[in-house]
């Protein structure tokens, strides 16, 4: 709640569309199980807030990207299945196992490292096997590899099997010839997998691009992350959804000044907004140490009574200007990316004026910004 901060910029959670956004999918997916993706701090959303919602909204599991995300999602309480998607070092396998953290692994000379520091518990580790099909990252792809990691983790007793992915580099293209690649090799290596004795409890590919466009193949888990948090994976994909997504990052501020400029007056470092008449300039006490990138002037707008007013001028490192209709006072608000009265700015709105995808505006307004849950 507001109370928690001093300052007058804020980002508001909406954690009704999240749970709408699960709901949806869960609608459009009866038969797959859901892991919610909140790595990066639930893409700028908050990990803690954005995971419980998730999970009681429908969502079974939690993906984060790193060991210490996971590790704080259990310190605050939460006890649901977790998988680290990206490598850990070996050495914390047993941090992992004591935690009941799921681990992914994609290298044999990693296995065999890991297996020295697995006696330190006697709890179990929950492997996922990572496939690499076309996406190029991380993941197994040679046969030989996947069989004698899949043979050093059967005889083991100290670790399990528990799921087997793979990652998809163009799900978000309605038309891709790679997404048919990647899942026709998942699909194979599933089948070698099945003839050596190994069926995981869950078998998965899809990120929110995939799930949205629905296909066929022996998976029983997607990996939920942009669409739970109600964006589009594509400015492709958006025009073509099975079903309506909502935002549930919206970005505000308050004029902290309001000034007069006469004609000739200039606005900021480099004075490259000049005054061609009488104008009102209101400022706002958010920069690009909050994520509110420089390039986004000229180009950005803000609401102010439901109505566009342009950022102008440069954006400093804690402030940015704006050109007023009218003269108004200080305390209005200003809402950066999201609604007011019928005028909207949406998250893929400040993407594009910043030349990035969606992924990254929320990810980018920095910790500086209080999260409020609403
Ligand atoms: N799975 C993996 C391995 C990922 O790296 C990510 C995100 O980058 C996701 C799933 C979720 O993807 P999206 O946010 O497009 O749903």
């Amino acid at each position: 709640d507001r109370n928690h901060f001093y300052r007058d910029t804020w980002a508001e959670i909406n954690l009704d569309k999240i749970s709408s956004n699960i709901k949806s999918f869960k609608k459009h997916l009866p038969d797959q199980k859901i892991m919610a993706v909140v790595k990066a701090n639930g893409y700028g959303h908050g990990a803690y807030q954005t995971a419980v919602e998730a999970l009681e909204s429908g969502a079974e599991l939690l993906a984060v990207a790193m060991l210490d995300e996971a590790l704080a999602l259990r310190k605050q309480g939460i006890s649901a299945p977790i998988l680290v998607m990206n490598r850990i070092r070996p050495e914390y396998v047993s941090l992992a196992a004591e935690n009941e953290i799921s681990i992914t692994i994609f290298q044999k000379d990693w296995l065999i490292e890991a297996s020295k520091f697995l006696k330190e518990t006697d709890k179990v580790l929950n492997i996922h096997l990572k496939l690499d099909t076309g996406m190029g990252r991380v993941g197994i792809t040679e046969e030989e590899e996947l069989h004698d990691v899949s043979l050093l983790i059967q005889n083991s007793s100290a670790c399990e099997i528990e799921g087997v992915f793979t990652h998809f580099a163009t799900a978000d293209e309605w038309e891709s010839e790679l997404f048919e690649t990647q899942r026709k090799r998942f699909i194979n290596q599933l089948d070698l997998l099945k003839k050596w004795g190994i069926t995981p409890k869950y078998v998965h590919s899809a990120n929110s691009a995939a799930a949205l466009r629905k296909f066929e193949g022996p998976f029983n888990l997607v990996r939920l992350g942009i669409s739970m948090y109600g964006l589009s994976p594509s400015s492709e994909m958006k025009e073509k959804l099975p079903f309506t997504l909502e935002e549930a990052f919206s970005l505000h501020s308050q004029l902290i000044h309001v000034k007069k400029l006469m004609p000739g007056d200039t606005v900021s470092y480099g004075a490259t907004y000049r005054a061609k008449e009488e104008e009102w300039i209101g400022t706002l006490p958010i920069g690009y140490a909050d994520g509110w990138q420089r390039r986004l002037s000229p180009g950005a707008d803000v609401l102010i009574r439901g109505e566009r007013a342009p950022i102008i001028g440069r954006i400093c490192m804690d402030q940015c200007m704006v050109k007023l209709p009218y003269k108004m006072d200080v305390g209005e608000k200003a809402t950066l990316i999201g609604k007011q009265n019928d005028e909207t700015i949406e998250m893929d709105e400040i993407a594009s004026l910043a030349k990035t995808i969606n992924y990254e505006i929320p990810c980018l307004i920095s910790s500086r910004v209080p999260r409020v849950f609403v």
